[in-house]
């Protein structure tokens, strides 16, 4: 059990991180959640995980593209024992047109808010003798497909993140893994499909069999219940001596 944890999500109002915070909660872990937002229904959603789990359940409102929002959500939080990286976007374009706003946002939400909130996480973790990150990389942490440059970029680097923060915590009781999922159906992946019906000319059943499900050899998407409970067992005792390394959920993607 996670009870007395506090754990920090980040970028999980929806989608995986969602679904990681739920299971944390389900886990007995207090938790926090964050997205930019700051609506109403943020506050309500954490709320709402509080009362099912009978946990303690706060919303934060930082913007994960911006250093001192990445930091300031740590602080915010009064540190945390569970270290969520789930922040994400994602952008389809041949490189040549890339936008190179896009470029930045996508290493900004994706790496470089890794970095900023792990340097912030790690003192009270060092200090606790206890502490778990955990990198919600990708397939694309460990494979490409063309039109991603940025978000591939962006992926490994983190997959490479979690490796050197595994060294300088190594025997601290801090451990740093990232989880590359395949694809999970969620409304990130949602959104790609209409960009992938115009870059390869097909409709959107198609591009859901022969395209994105193409490199996952179960044909079938991962959930984000699945994506979540893997996160609960890197935080367990069982995963004390997993560190710096990657545990894929992909349905085979990267066996191929
Ligand atoms: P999603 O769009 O459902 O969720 C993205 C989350 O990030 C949302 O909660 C959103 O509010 C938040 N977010 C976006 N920009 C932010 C910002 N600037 N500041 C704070 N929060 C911000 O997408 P998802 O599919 O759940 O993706 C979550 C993570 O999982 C991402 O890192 C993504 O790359 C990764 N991933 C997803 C899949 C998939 O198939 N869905 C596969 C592999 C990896």
């Amino acid at each position: 059990t996670l009870k007395g944890k506090r754990a920090v999500i980040t970028g999980s109002n929806s989608g995986i991180g969602l679904g990681a915070a739920i299971e944390l909660a389900k886990a007995g872990a207090d938790v926090v959640i964050n997205s930019f937002t700051d609506r109403d229904e943020d506050h309500a959603l954490a709320a709402k995980i509080g009362a099912d789990h009978g946990v303690k359940a706060t919303y934060i409102a930082a913007d994960m593209s911006k250093a001192e929002d990445c930091r300031g959500l740590i602080e915010k939080a009064g540190g945390c024992d569970i270290l969520v990286n789930n922040a994400g976007i994602q952008f389809v374009s041949p490189i040549e047109d890339f936008p190179i706003e896009k470029w930045n946002a996508i290493i900004a939400i994706n790496l470089s808010s890794a970095f900023h909130t792990t340097a912030a996480a790690l003192p009270g973790m060092r200090k606790a003798g206890w502490g778990r990150v955990v990198n919600i990389a990708s397939a694309h942490g460990l494979t490409a497909s063309p039109f991603k440059s940025a978000y591939v970029a962006a992926k490994h680097g983190i997959v490479g993140l979690t490796k050197t923060v595994a060294l300088e915590t190594a025997g601290q009781g801090i451990t740093c893994n990232a989880i590359c999922p395949g694809y999970v159906l969620t409304p990130l992946v949602e959104a790609q499909i209409p960009d992938q019906m115009k870059v390869h000319n097909m409709d959107r059943e198609t591009v859901i069999r022969e395209v994105m499900l193409d490199r996952q050899p179960s044909r079938q998407f991962a959930t984000v219940e699945e994506i979540g409970g893997t996160v609960v067992f890197l935080s367990s005792a069982a995963a004390n001596q997993i560190t710096g390394t990657t545990i894929s959920v992909d349905g085979g993607w990267t066996a191929m």
